[in-house]
């Protein structure tokens, strides 16, 4: 049986208060975000549906020294697919625009397919609000604009699954270029990439996204994905 490490990325927290709750008590404090992973705890029902990404037992190359971070993984091949769950017209525009911008890097070619079971990366949306009650009775609510789910092979550094989410309720009231930079940074985490700091010129900073892809993002994804 095959051990997959999922980890979920939590980001996008533009203009939202108090970013410090997010950060889950027992994540490993060398990370500059809320990312946490954990081991999955049976993946006896994982099955490689889509033979275009089906990982070898070669591990592939994550390059160092990047213009911006990487996760460490990386789908195997350029060809990426995607499938649309959402039906909101407004995520619709923004996860399309996103793919198109990712694909001008001409690091991958991200396709859209309508099977939904051979798709690489899954694009929703849901309720990403949390409510959280402490036992001293002072509650808080925290709410994100999007986040990404992805499972890996950590033997191999090989992608296997993504799901990028936006929240339509905290994206409703913002323009289309601000929620597709929010989905193109969701998108990057799909690709394998990490959230980058603040001072540097990236759609990967977390909580304040006010680029789109840039050429440091671009440069990045080339790196990573050269074969
Ligand atoms: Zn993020």
């Amino acid at each position: 049986m095959r051990r997959f490490l999922v980890a979920l990325l939590v980001t996008g927290m533009v203009g939202i208060s108090d970013y410090h709750v997010y950060a889950d008590a027992d994540a490993p404090s060398t990370f500059p975000s809320s990312f946490f992973s954990q081991d999955s705890s049976d993946s006896n029902d994982f099955q490689f549906s889509n033979g275009g990404q089906r990982p070898n037992a070669e591990r592939l190359r994550i390059p160092e020294n990047t213009p911006t971070p990487l996760e460490g993984f990386r789908w195997k091949k350029k060809n990426i697919t995607i499938y649309m769950e959402t039906a909101d017209p407004k995520l619709k525009w923004a996860f399309r625009d996103a793919v198109k911008k990712w694909n001008k890097t001409k690091a991958v070619h991200i396709r859209w397919t309508k099977n939904e079971d051979k798709a690489n990366i899954i694009v929703a949306d849901g309720d990403l609000a949390r409510n959280n009650t402490g036992n001293n009775g002072v509650g808080y609510t925290t709410s994100e604009l999007g986040s990404t789910r992805t499972e890996y092979d950590p033997t191999t550094n090989t992608l296997h699954k993504a799901t990028s989410t936006l929240d339509p309720n905290q994206l409703d009231y913002t323009n289309k270029e601000f929620r597709s930079e929010v989905a193109q940074h969701e998108l990057g985490h799909a690709l394998g990439l990490a959230h980058a700091p603040e001072y540097e010129h990236s759609v990967m900073i977390p909580r304040n996204i006010k680029n789109g892809i840039t050429k440091n993002d671009a440069k990045t994804l080339r790196t990573l994905y050269r074969e």
